[in-house]
């Protein structure tokens, strides 16, 4: 006989966080204008390491001005890419990442489109994607999530993991997929594709402020009371 344990005690974690974040910062939504193109969000993820979200916007609009297709992107030379890539942390290897990736979908598709991954269930997507070049889970989430298709798929960045794992809703040293392996079971059944784009956008704001890398503020921060780190702070 199985045991029924009831639900998962990090699901109403989960609840509260998302009320006492909306409480302090406001809502964060993305409206619906701005989710963009499957294939937009997949080169913001894949150019985007260590660089700032608006930087890596202003360069991803200018390749597709500039270029006028992914499928000539690809045909540049990484040199040119580069060049048009100084906006970026790291501009050689997103050159690199970037036609390499833009290639392997045109090799699989025939051009660059992931238009058939909305005919797959969400995991099956993610797993396409992340056999690419340069795409791993943040970018596939991102793309399912963040992306037309508006789908339920938790984005974690590095603020994202750092307070799940301070909090103690993720094993301490989880990486980005243990992390949203861990946590998409525990996600309130009733968030939307939006409110789960709305908790990581809002869990953002916390890691830019009260909870930073070094030092967390937790004096005063509005998930102290749920928090393992935190509640053990003097
Ligand atoms: S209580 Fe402290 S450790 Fe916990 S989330 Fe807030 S700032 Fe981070």
């Amino acid at each position: 006989m199985q045991l029924d344990l009831g639900p998962d005690p990090r699901t109403g974690i989960l609840r509260r966080m998302q009320a006492a974040l909306i409480a302090e910062f406001g809502r964060v939504v993305r409206p619906p204008e701005k989710r963009r193109d499957p294939v937009w969000v997949l080169v913001h993820g894949v150019i985007g390491a260590q660089t700032k979200t608006a930087a890596s916007n202003a360069s991803t609009d200018a390749l597709l001005e500039e270029y006028g297709s992914w499928e000539a992107a690809a045909q540049a030379p990484v040199s040119d890419l580069e060049e048009r890539l100084q906006r970026q942390t790291f501009p050689t290897v997103a050159a690199r990442r970037l036609k390499d990736c833009l290639n392997a979908i045109i090799a699989a598709r025939g051009s660059a489109d992931l238009r058939h991954l909305s005919n797959l269930e969400t995991a099956e997507a993610m797993a396409w994607m992340e056999q690419l070049p340069g795409v791993a889970r943040k970018n596939s989430a991102g793309v399912m999530n963040a992306s037309t298709f508006n789908r339920r798929a938790m984005v974690i960045d590095g603020h994202h993991r750092r307070i799940m794992q301070r909090m103690g809703i993720v094993p301490p040293k989880a990486d980005t997929a243990k992390t949203y392996d861990a946590l998409m079971p525990i996600v309130p059944e009733e968030w939307s594709a939006a409110d789960m784009d709305e908790h990581h956008l809002l869990l953002k704001k916390l890691g830019q402020t009260y909870c930073r890398p070094r030092k967390p503020m937790c004096d005063g921060c509005p998930v102290r009371q749920d928090c393992k780190l935190g509640s053990a702070a003097p």
